[in-house]
Protein backbone atom coordinates (compact mmCIF):
# COMPACT_ATOMS: atom_id res chain seq x y z
CA UNK A 1 0.00 0.00 0.00
CA UNK A 2 1.27 3.91 -0.55
CA UNK A 3 1.44 5.88 1.72
CA UNK A 4 -0.09 9.34 1.40
CA UNK A 5 2.71 11.44 0.49
CA UNK A 6 3.76 14.94 3.05
CA UNK A 7 5.18 18.22 1.34
CA UNK A 8 8.25 19.25 2.62
CA UNK A 9 10.36 22.17 1.58
CA UNK A 10 14.00 19.98 1.59
CA UNK A 11 14.47 16.22 1.98
CA UNK A 12 17.86 15.68 2.82
CA UNK A 13 19.00 11.92 2.20
CA UNK A 14 22.29 11.16 4.65
CA UNK A 15 22.03 12.39 8.09
CA UNK A 16 25.85 12.42 8.73
CA UNK A 17 27.56 15.96 9.97
CA UNK A 18 26.83 17.46 6.07
CA UNK A 19 23.04 16.02 6.56
CA UNK A 20 22.76 17.11 9.75
CA UNK A 21 24.83 20.23 9.57
CA UNK A 22 22.45 21.37 6.47
CA UNK A 23 19.58 20.33 8.52
CA UNK A 24 20.02 22.91 11.52
CA UNK A 25 20.69 25.37 8.84
CA UNK A 26 17.46 25.12 7.00
CA UNK A 27 15.34 24.50 9.96
CA UNK A 28 16.58 27.63 11.58
CA UNK A 29 15.38 29.65 8.72
CA UNK A 30 12.02 28.34 9.08
CA UNK A 31 11.95 25.85 6.48
CA UNK A 32 9.76 22.61 6.71
CA UNK A 33 12.50 19.72 6.34
CA UNK A 34 12.62 16.38 6.79
CA UNK A 35 16.26 14.53 6.87
CA UNK A 36 16.49 10.41 6.67
CA UNK A 37 19.07 7.96 7.16
CA UNK A 38 19.13 4.36 6.10
CA UNK A 39 21.20 3.47 9.44
CA UNK A 40 21.90 5.18 12.54
CA UNK A 41 22.59 9.02 12.75
CA UNK A 42 26.00 10.27 11.97
CA UNK A 43 27.01 6.05 11.99
CA UNK A 44 28.51 6.67 8.19
CA UNK A 45 32.04 8.57 7.51
CA UNK A 46 31.03 10.94 10.43
CA UNK A 47 31.74 8.12 12.69
CA UNK A 48 34.71 6.99 11.31
CA UNK A 49 37.40 10.22 11.30
CA UNK A 50 40.82 11.29 13.16
CA UNK A 51 38.09 13.02 15.08
CA UNK A 52 39.79 16.41 14.52
CA UNK A 53 38.33 19.58 14.26
CA UNK A 54 41.23 21.22 12.14
CA UNK A 55 41.58 23.75 10.58
CA UNK A 56 43.08 22.51 7.20
CA UNK A 57 46.76 23.42 7.83
CA UNK A 58 47.54 20.11 5.09
CA UNK A 59 45.37 22.41 2.72
CA UNK A 60 48.71 24.91 3.14
CA UNK A 61 50.81 23.00 0.80
CA UNK A 62 47.98 22.67 -1.90
CA UNK A 63 47.62 26.32 -1.75
CA UNK A 64 43.99 26.07 -0.57
CA UNK A 65 44.38 29.74 1.22
CA UNK A 66 40.53 30.57 1.21
CA UNK A 67 39.73 26.72 2.58
CA UNK A 68 42.18 27.18 5.43
CA UNK A 69 40.67 30.58 6.40
CA UNK A 70 36.82 28.81 6.07
CA UNK A 71 38.03 25.71 8.37
CA UNK A 72 40.04 27.52 10.96
CA UNK A 73 37.39 30.02 11.31
CA UNK A 74 34.98 27.10 12.18
CA UNK A 75 36.93 25.64 14.26
CA UNK A 76 37.41 28.68 16.60
CA UNK A 77 33.80 29.06 16.27
CA UNK A 78 33.13 25.11 17.49
CA UNK A 79 35.94 25.71 20.30
CA UNK A 80 33.26 28.63 21.61
CA UNK A 81 30.08 27.49 20.49
CA UNK A 82 30.32 23.67 21.60
CA UNK A 83 32.66 23.17 24.26
CA UNK A 84 31.46 20.79 25.57
CA UNK A 85 32.02 18.47 22.68
CA UNK A 86 35.00 20.25 21.07
CA UNK A 87 38.30 20.63 22.82
CA UNK A 88 41.71 22.53 22.28
CA UNK A 89 44.68 20.22 21.26
CA UNK A 90 48.01 20.91 21.83
CA UNK A 91 50.00 19.04 18.76
CA UNK A 92 53.09 18.74 17.80
CA UNK A 93 55.04 17.97 14.16
CA UNK A 94 59.12 16.15 14.53
CA UNK A 95 60.83 17.58 12.08
CA UNK A 96 64.06 16.02 10.24
CA UNK A 97 65.85 18.78 8.45
CA UNK A 98 66.21 22.37 8.31
CA UNK A 99 65.54 22.85 4.37
CA UNK A 100 63.87 19.79 2.87
CA UNK A 101 60.88 20.52 0.70
CA UNK A 102 60.80 23.44 -0.59
CA UNK A 103 61.23 22.80 -4.09
CA UNK A 104 58.20 20.40 -3.42
CA UNK A 105 56.34 22.90 -1.64
CA UNK A 106 56.53 25.36 -4.26
CA UNK A 107 55.66 22.33 -7.21
CA UNK A 108 52.49 21.39 -5.08
CA UNK A 109 51.42 25.10 -4.83
CA UNK A 110 51.46 25.45 -8.38
CA UNK A 111 49.76 21.98 -9.60
CA UNK A 112 51.88 19.17 -8.68
CA UNK A 113 49.70 16.29 -7.41
CA UNK A 114 52.56 14.41 -6.16
CA UNK A 115 52.61 14.75 -1.91
CA UNK A 116 55.60 16.33 -0.89
CA UNK A 117 58.40 14.07 1.14
CA UNK A 118 59.97 15.48 3.94
CA UNK A 119 59.27 19.09 5.39
CA UNK A 120 61.98 20.95 6.48
CA UNK A 121 62.47 23.81 9.85
CA UNK A 122 61.92 26.44 7.51
CA UNK A 123 58.96 24.91 5.44
CA UNK A 124 56.83 24.46 8.77
CA UNK A 125 58.49 27.46 10.35
CA UNK A 126 56.34 29.38 7.09
CA UNK A 127 53.78 27.09 7.31
CA UNK A 128 52.88 27.68 11.10
CA UNK A 129 53.23 31.23 10.83
CA UNK A 130 50.76 31.51 8.51
CA UNK A 131 48.47 28.79 10.09
CA UNK A 132 48.84 31.47 12.65
CA UNK A 133 47.77 34.01 10.42
CA UNK A 134 44.79 31.97 8.91
CA UNK A 135 43.52 31.19 12.19
CA UNK A 136 43.60 34.94 13.17
CA UNK A 137 40.13 35.32 13.86
CA UNK A 138 37.95 34.36 17.06
CA UNK A 139 40.97 32.86 18.14
CA UNK A 140 40.94 31.14 21.56
CA UNK A 141 44.31 28.98 21.22
CA UNK A 142 47.97 30.13 21.59
CA UNK A 143 50.25 30.56 18.93
CA UNK A 144 52.73 27.93 17.62
CA UNK A 145 56.28 27.83 18.72
CA UNK A 146 59.50 25.77 17.55
CA UNK A 147 61.34 23.66 19.74
CA UNK A 148 64.75 22.77 19.77
CA UNK A 149 66.06 19.14 19.73
CA UNK A 150 66.97 19.32 23.09
CA UNK A 151 63.17 20.69 24.54
CA UNK A 152 61.77 18.34 22.04
CA UNK A 153 63.75 15.19 23.66
CA UNK A 154 62.90 16.56 27.00
CA UNK A 155 59.00 16.66 26.31
CA UNK A 156 58.55 13.80 24.73
CA UNK A 157 61.80 11.51 25.69
CA UNK A 158 60.77 8.17 23.51
CA UNK A 159 60.81 10.42 20.36
CA UNK A 160 63.48 9.81 17.94
CA UNK A 161 66.72 11.50 17.64
CA UNK A 162 66.88 12.30 13.97
CA UNK A 163 64.96 15.23 14.84
CA UNK A 164 66.50 18.54 14.13
CA UNK A 165 63.55 20.34 16.04
CA UNK A 166 59.81 20.30 16.84
CA UNK A 167 56.52 22.29 15.73
CA UNK A 168 54.24 23.11 18.21
CA UNK A 169 50.59 24.46 17.77
CA UNK A 170 47.35 24.08 18.41
CA UNK A 171 44.39 22.22 17.23
CA UNK A 172 41.00 20.74 17.99
CA UNK A 173 39.66 17.43 18.83
CA UNK A 174 35.93 16.44 18.84
CA UNK A 175 36.00 13.72 21.26
CA UNK A 176 32.29 12.14 19.97
CA UNK A 177 31.53 13.43 16.45
CA UNK A 178 28.17 11.11 17.04
CA UNK A 179 27.08 13.50 19.29
CA UNK A 180 27.93 16.67 17.42
CA UNK A 181 25.91 15.03 14.68
CA UNK A 182 22.34 14.39 17.15
CA UNK A 183 23.02 17.94 18.76
CA UNK A 184 22.59 19.23 15.14
CA UNK A 185 19.35 17.49 14.52
CA UNK A 186 18.09 18.37 17.87
CA UNK A 187 18.66 22.03 17.17
CA UNK A 188 16.88 21.86 13.97
CA UNK A 189 13.67 20.08 15.72
CA UNK A 190 13.97 22.74 18.38
CA UNK A 191 13.99 25.45 15.69
CA UNK A 192 11.30 23.98 13.28
CA UNK A 193 8.84 21.69 14.90
CA UNK A 194 6.92 20.73 11.42
CA UNK A 195 10.71 19.29 10.45
CA UNK A 196 11.68 15.49 11.13
CA UNK A 197 14.42 13.45 11.10
CA UNK A 198 13.91 9.64 11.31
CA UNK A 199 16.59 6.75 10.66
CA UNK A 200 16.82 3.35 9.42
CA UNK A 201 14.42 4.09 6.72
CA UNK A 202 15.02 1.87 3.29
CA UNK A 203 14.89 4.75 -0.05
CA UNK A 204 13.00 3.31 -2.38
CA UNK A 205 12.55 5.21 -5.35
CA UNK A 206 11.22 8.41 -6.98
CA UNK A 207 8.53 9.12 -8.69
CA UNK A 208 6.49 11.94 -10.36
CA UNK A 209 8.45 14.17 -7.40
CA UNK A 210 7.39 11.27 -4.52
CA UNK A 211 10.47 10.31 -3.07
CA UNK A 212 9.63 6.56 -1.18
CA UNK A 213 11.10 4.94 1.78
CA UNK A 214 10.57 1.47 3.46
CA UNK A 215 10.17 1.73 7.47
CA UNK A 216 11.96 -0.61 9.53
CA UNK A 217 8.60 -1.68 11.54
CA UNK A 218 7.03 -1.65 8.21
CA UNK A 219 5.24 0.38 5.92
CA UNK A 220 6.25 3.61 3.78
CA UNK A 221 7.25 7.11 4.08
CA UNK A 222 6.54 9.39 1.41
CA UNK A 223 7.64 12.82 0.77
CA UNK A 224 6.91 15.20 -2.11
CA UNK A 225 10.09 17.98 -1.56
CA UNK A 226 10.81 20.95 -3.44
CA UNK A 227 14.42 20.47 -3.38
CA UNK A 228 16.17 16.99 -2.63
CA UNK A 229 19.86 17.43 -1.24
CA UNK A 230 21.53 13.79 -1.54
CA UNK A 231 24.04 14.16 1.40
CA UNK A 232 25.18 10.06 1.62
CA UNK A 233 28.57 10.85 1.54
CA UNK A 234 30.81 7.80 0.31
CA UNK A 235 27.12 6.42 -1.22
CA UNK A 236 26.06 9.61 -3.01
CA UNK A 237 26.08 7.48 -6.33
CA UNK A 238 23.79 4.51 -5.24
CA UNK A 239 21.66 7.23 -4.04
CA UNK A 240 21.15 8.54 -7.01
CA UNK A 241 21.00 6.09 -8.91
CA UNK A 242 18.09 4.84 -6.71
CA UNK A 243 16.95 8.11 -7.42
CA UNK A 244 16.86 7.46 -11.42
CA UNK A 245 19.38 9.61 -11.94
CA UNK A 246 22.81 7.95 -12.19
CA UNK A 247 26.23 10.00 -11.46
CA UNK A 248 30.05 9.05 -11.20
CA UNK A 249 30.64 11.68 -8.27
CA UNK A 250 32.75 9.60 -5.87
CA UNK A 251 35.64 8.64 -5.89
CA UNK A 252 36.69 7.84 -2.27
CA UNK A 253 39.64 6.50 -0.54
CA UNK A 254 39.81 4.42 2.77
CA UNK A 255 41.49 5.88 5.80
CA UNK A 256 42.01 3.34 9.14
CA UNK A 257 42.58 4.09 12.81
CA UNK A 258 43.57 1.10 15.45
CA UNK A 259 43.49 2.17 19.15
CA UNK A 260 46.07 0.84 21.21
CA UNK A 261 46.11 0.27 25.01
CA UNK A 262 49.69 1.59 25.90
CA UNK A 263 49.97 3.50 28.87
CA UNK A 264 53.55 4.42 28.38
CA UNK A 265 53.09 6.08 25.20
CA UNK A 266 50.24 8.20 26.85
CA UNK A 267 52.35 9.08 29.31
CA UNK A 268 54.86 10.42 26.95
CA UNK A 269 52.30 12.51 24.84
CA UNK A 270 51.11 14.07 27.73
CA UNK A 271 47.60 15.00 26.14
CA UNK A 272 49.04 16.26 23.10
CA UNK A 273 48.94 15.38 19.74
CA UNK A 274 51.75 14.07 17.51
CA UNK A 275 51.68 15.11 13.95
CA UNK A 276 53.98 13.57 11.98
CA UNK A 277 55.44 11.92 8.33
CA UNK A 278 55.39 8.36 8.16
CA UNK A 279 57.93 6.73 5.98
CA UNK A 280 56.39 7.13 2.89
CA UNK A 281 56.00 10.76 3.32
CA UNK A 282 52.65 10.49 4.12
CA UNK A 283 51.02 12.81 7.44
CA UNK A 284 50.04 10.59 10.14
CA UNK A 285 48.98 11.08 14.30
CA UNK A 286 48.71 9.58 17.25
CA UNK A 287 46.93 11.27 20.27
CA UNK A 288 45.43 10.35 23.87
CA UNK A 289 41.41 9.44 22.98
CA UNK A 290 39.69 8.52 25.67
CA UNK A 291 42.25 7.17 27.38
CA UNK A 292 43.76 4.82 24.39
CA UNK A 293 46.25 5.91 21.70
CA UNK A 294 44.22 7.27 18.40
CA UNK A 295 46.56 6.14 15.49
CA UNK A 296 45.81 7.32 12.00
CA UNK A 297 45.03 7.04 9.08
CA UNK A 298 45.71 5.59 5.49
CA UNK A 299 44.85 7.13 2.62
CA UNK A 300 43.79 4.08 0.01
CA UNK A 301 41.49 3.92 -3.42
CA UNK A 302 38.23 2.37 -2.40
CA UNK A 303 34.95 2.63 -3.12
CA UNK A 304 32.51 0.48 -1.25
CA UNK A 305 31.51 1.86 2.49
CA UNK A 306 29.69 -1.46 3.39
CA UNK A 307 33.10 -3.49 3.32
CA UNK A 308 35.50 -0.87 4.38
CA UNK A 309 37.62 -2.63 7.11
CA UNK A 310 41.11 -2.04 8.56
CA UNK A 311 43.74 -4.75 6.82
CA UNK A 312 46.38 -5.93 8.00
CA UNK A 313 49.19 -4.22 5.72
CA UNK A 314 47.59 -0.91 7.41
CA UNK A 315 48.34 -2.43 10.56
CA UNK A 316 51.91 -3.13 9.73
CA UNK A 317 52.20 0.65 8.25
CA UNK A 318 51.34 1.98 11.22
CA UNK A 319 53.22 0.02 13.54
CA UNK A 320 56.16 0.45 11.34
CA UNK A 321 55.65 4.11 11.57
CA UNK A 322 55.15 4.02 15.24
CA UNK A 323 58.49 2.34 15.84
CA UNK A 324 60.45 4.97 13.52
CA UNK A 325 58.88 8.23 15.24
CA UNK A 326 59.33 6.56 18.98
CA UNK A 327 61.99 4.23 19.17
CA UNK A 328 62.10 4.54 22.80
CA UNK A 329 58.89 2.57 23.09
CA UNK A 330 57.76 -0.97 21.77
CA UNK A 331 54.73 -1.27 20.02
CA UNK A 332 53.08 -4.69 19.04
CA UNK A 333 49.77 -6.08 17.72
CA UNK A 334 48.59 -7.35 21.27
CA UNK A 335 48.06 -3.82 22.21
CA UNK A 336 45.59 -2.73 19.73
CA UNK A 337 41.96 -2.93 21.24
CA UNK A 338 40.06 -1.27 18.17
CA UNK A 339 40.40 -0.63 14.70
CA UNK A 340 37.66 1.32 12.23
CA UNK A 341 37.96 2.19 8.62
CA UNK A 342 35.55 4.76 6.54
CA UNK A 343 35.55 5.97 3.03
CA UNK A 344 36.52 9.63 2.84
CA UNK A 345 33.82 10.74 0.22
CA UNK A 346 35.98 12.79 -2.16
CA UNK A 347 35.60 14.06 -6.11
CA UNK A 348 36.22 11.47 -8.43
CA UNK A 349 39.92 11.65 -9.39
CA UNK A 350 42.24 10.43 -11.98
CA UNK A 351 45.26 11.22 -9.66
CA UNK A 352 47.77 8.55 -9.55
CA UNK A 353 48.45 9.13 -5.64
CA UNK A 354 45.26 9.33 -3.62
CA UNK A 355 46.92 11.22 -0.87
C1 LIG B 1 39.96 8.12 7.76
C2 LIG B 1 39.22 9.43 7.80
C3 LIG B 1 39.66 10.42 8.65
C4 LIG B 1 38.98 11.64 8.67
N1 LIG B 1 39.36 12.56 9.61
C5 LIG B 1 38.67 13.72 9.71
C6 LIG B 1 38.94 14.61 10.76
O1 LIG B 1 39.78 14.36 11.62
N2 LIG B 1 38.25 15.76 10.81
C7 LIG B 1 37.28 16.05 9.87
O2 LIG B 1 36.69 17.13 9.96
N3 LIG B 1 36.98 15.19 8.88
C8 LIG B 1 37.64 14.03 8.80
N4 LIG B 1 37.31 13.13 7.84
C9 LIG B 1 36.30 13.50 6.85
C10 LIG B 1 34.91 13.39 7.45
O3 LIG B 1 34.79 12.24 8.24
C11 LIG B 1 33.90 13.36 6.30
O4 LIG B 1 34.14 14.42 5.42
C12 LIG B 1 32.49 13.50 6.84
O5 LIG B 1 32.23 12.60 7.89
C13 LIG B 1 31.52 13.28 5.70
O6 LIG B 1 30.24 13.42 6.24
P1 LIG B 1 28.99 13.18 5.36
O7 LIG B 1 27.81 13.62 6.16
O8 LIG B 1 29.17 13.81 4.02
O9 LIG B 1 28.98 11.60 5.09
P2 LIG B 1 28.57 10.41 6.08
O10 LIG B 1 28.93 10.67 7.49
O11 LIG B 1 29.08 9.16 5.47
O12 LIG B 1 26.99 10.44 6.03
C14 LIG B 1 26.28 9.92 4.94
C15 LIG B 1 25.04 9.24 5.52
O13 LIG B 1 24.22 8.84 4.44
C16 LIG B 1 23.54 7.69 4.85
N5 LIG B 1 23.02 7.00 3.66
C17 LIG B 1 23.70 6.31 2.72
N6 LIG B 1 22.85 5.80 1.81
C18 LIG B 1 21.61 6.19 2.17
C19 LIG B 1 20.32 5.96 1.65
N7 LIG B 1 20.14 5.21 0.56
N8 LIG B 1 19.26 6.49 2.29
C20 LIG B 1 19.43 7.23 3.42
N9 LIG B 1 20.64 7.46 3.97
C21 LIG B 1 21.71 6.95 3.36
C22 LIG B 1 24.61 6.88 5.58
O14 LIG B 1 24.04 5.91 6.45
C23 LIG B 1 25.35 7.98 6.32
O15 LIG B 1 24.89 8.15 7.65
C24 LIG B 1 37.91 11.88 7.80
C25 LIG B 1 37.47 10.87 6.96
C26 LIG B 1 38.10 9.64 6.97
C27 LIG B 1 37.58 8.53 6.12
Amino acid sequence: MTATSRDVDVLIIGAGINGAGLFRDLCEQGLKVAIVDKADFGSGTSAAPSRLIHGGIKYLETGELSLVAQSTLERNLLLRNAPHAVRPLPTVIPIFSWLTGIGAALRTLFGSTTAPRGRGALLIKIGLAMYDFYGARHRVMPRHTLWSKARALTEIPPLTPRIVAAGTYYDATVRHPERLVLELLQDGIRASPQSEAFNYAHLLDSDGGVVRFALPEGGERCFRPRIVVNAAGPWIDRVNAALGAPSRLVGGTKGSHILLDHPDLLRALKGRMIYFEANDGRICLVFDYLGRALVGSTDIRAADPETVRCEDDEIDYFLASLRALLPGLSFGREQIVYAYSGIRPLPTSDGTAPG
